[in-house]
């Protein structure tokens, strides 16, 4: 397994991560045997967030006396001050240690990183307990390139986690960046949400740029663990037939995947159209119904609200059928 540098965090993680997310759908054993498998293999750096549920408690369970075998990291949505500091707490809790290797600012809009940044914001918090040493190292994770690029100017920052793919590479130019300013690049979503179903093919794919830090395909089975390794561990340069292979992926999703680019907004009757295609993936590809339900929920405005009027798809740059796709979002999530 490649170790690799985590910018200016100065970790020392491997280039495979785990990302917990599909543990979710597993339970607390199973999770204690993957981790185990993982000290045995040599991955090293795990991800998980406030928001997955019962993640940090099953992590937590599991690390129970090889704590020291991981770097950590998770993350949480709150703004405030006071609410980032009670999220501290209980990842600590959930995570059954005293410190967090990494805690990041959980998807912010740039109105929310304002927040974040301003007086009596989630900034505050995390500083006072990097301070304390409840926590070592500052992140921030992002969907949109534009609080990517504001992340890039900010020194608190010391890593990114952006999804990357063979159909998402959005970021490529913003990645570079991250190496030139010593910060540790972290890809989330190699497989696309689901959407591209040759893992391997996508971990060489993301794996031979070398302006990432590290990968972190959720990983719920030993076999996905052993084939993720693989691809990972596997240096030969991409092949003139992988390469065709990407390009037709690229091919079949580009014209009918989401990027959650936002370019869609506003809705004229107020849906968050990328948030309703992200979790009713999570339900329609990954098959966590109640996560994605739960989520979804929160949505103020369901896809059953839509009135048809195509505004959005008229500024949509991939020429989604958006109309048809929350149609299916309605039915799958029931509302
Ligand atoms: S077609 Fe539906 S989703 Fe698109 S802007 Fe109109 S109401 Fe919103
Ligand atoms: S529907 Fe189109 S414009 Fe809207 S977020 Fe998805 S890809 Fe971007």
């Amino acid at each position: 397994m490649e170790y690799r540098i985590l910018g200016k965090t100065g970790l020392k993680i491997s280039r495979l991560g785990f990302g917990g997310i599909p543990i979710q759908r597993i339970d607390a054993e199973g999770t204690k045997k993957l981790l185990h498998e993982m000290v045995k293999k040599g991955i090293n750096y795990i991800d998980t967030a406030r928001g997955y549920t019962v993640s940090e408690e099953y992590l937590g369970y599991a690390m129970e006396g090889i704590r020291d075998k991981f770097v950590v990291a998770t993350k949480s949505m709150a703004r405030t001050k006071d609410a980032m500091r009670a999220d501290i707490e209980t990842s600590l809790g959930n995570l059954r240690t005293d410190y967090i290797d990494l805690y990041q600012v959980h998807n912010p809009s740039m109105e929310q990183l304002e927040q974040v940044m301003g007086e009596d914001g989630a900034l505050q918090a995390l500083q006072e307990a990097k301070a304390e040493g409840k926590i070592g190292h500052i992140g921030l994770t992002a969907h949109s390139t534009a609080v990517f690029e504001k992340a890039l100017e900010l020194d608190w920052v010391e890593t990114i986690m952006f999804p990357y793919n063979i159909v998402e590479n959005q970021g490529e130019e913003l990645i570079r960046r991250c190496t030139e300013k010593n910060i540790g690049f972290i890809d989330m979503k190699p497989l696309a949400g689901g959407a591209i179903e040759d893992a391997s093919l996508a971990l060489r794919y993301i794996c031979a740029n070398r302006d990432v830090t590290v990968v972190i395909p959720g990983m719920a089975e030993m076999t996905e663990l052993d084939q993720n390794i693989k691809a990972c561990e596997d240096e030969t340069p991409l092949s003139g037939e992988e390469l065709q292979k990407m390009e037709e992926i690229k091919q079949q999703l580009g014209t009918d995947f989401c990027r959650r680019c936002n370019y869609c907004a506003p809705c004229t009757v107020g849906i968050n159209i990328p948030s309703v295609f992200l979790f009713a993936g999570y339900l329609q590809r990954y098959n966590l119904a109640d996560w994605a339900k739960d989520r979804y929920s929160t949505l103020p405005v369901k896809a059953s609200a839509c009135i048809e009027c195509g505004e959005c798809e008229k500024r949509c740059p991939y020429h989604l059928p958006i109309r048809e796709k929350l149609k299916k979002c309605a039915e799958d999530m029931g509302e």
